[in-house]
């Protein structure tokens, strides 16, 4: 059984960024476990509903309904300060990740890009610190994907998601060669746009302003990248035309095996 581990910094991250591959794993058979470094007790910058400790417990329950539409069954929190992971000593965070993959023994770590796809500091720092963990651990077999925005997404989707500050200043940073781009199909899109519609604190202000067509149609592809790994065709080709197109139930062998 192929074992996928998603890492993230705060609930919702795991729907919003990777959902679609997410609910194709389980759908597949694959075991998938997700871990969050913290429990979101920060919200977003200015719509913050409630005290720190009463969000963090709202957002662990939505986060376990979020999950069950994915039909993710495996979750682990590791405790830490919401938006101050970049505080906390590099080695104390690799460290607890490394404990982790020898605890779950992924074939398949994803998480976020270096840029840590919306630019928030908790998601590039645990990009870093994932990215350590991982050469410490030092399992050539296990492979490393990267959820990234391609620019076509960005072109359509940053704009109107930007009218809640969901990325920060300069970001997101473009992957102009993904390496995979997944598109979902109703089952995976349906489940996905549930999942993410569980995070009600942070989701509800965009279906409210946008609806379930929009919220569908950001929803419907992922795209991701392999850093540092070789033979997935070439990167000299620049552009979405180089990206491989993938159905659900090519994803995961292309992004595990790393053929086409
Ligand atoms: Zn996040």
């Amino acid at each position: 059984m192929t074992t996928i581990l998603g890492i993230w910094a705060h609930p919702d991250d795991e729907a919003f960024v990777a959902g679609g591959f997410l609910a194709d794993a389980v759908r597949r058979g694959d075991r998938v476990v997700c871990m969050h470094m913290t429990s979101g007790e920060g919200g977003l910058l200015d719509r913050q509903p409630c005290p720190p400790e009463t969000l963090a417990r709202v957002r662990q329950h939505e986060l376990q309904d979020s999950l069950a539409h994915l039909g993710v069954e495996e979750q682990r929190f590791l405790g830490y300060p919401d938006g101050y992971l970049d505080y906390v000593p590099r080695d104390d965070v690799v460290a607890r990740i490394y404990d982790e993959l020898i605890e779950v023994q992924p074939d398949v770590v994803l998480s976020f890009g270096n840029d840590g796809f919306t630019g928030h500091p908790d998601h590039s720092t645990l990009s870093a610190s994932v990215t350590t963990a991982l050469e410490v651990w030092n399992q050539p077999e296990a492979r490393l994907c990267h959820a990234i925005v391609s620019s076509e997404w960005k072109e359509r989707f940053v704009p109107p998601l930007n009218e809640f500050d969901v990325f920060w200043p300069g970001y997101p940073t473009v992957c102009t060669s993904p390496d995979a781009t997944l598109h979902l199909d109703d089952e995976l899109l349906d489940a996905k746009v549930e999942a993410l519609r569980a995070h009600t604190s942070q989701m509800k202000p965009f279906f409210d302003a946008y609806g379930d067509d929009f919220m569908r149609a950001m929803a419907s592809t992922e795209h991701f990248r392999l850093p540092d790994r070789v033979g997935l065709g070439s990167r000299a080709n620049e552009g979405m035309a180089s990206a491989t197109d993938l159905e659900p139930d090519q994803s995961r062998d292309a992004l595990i095996k790393g053929s086409r």
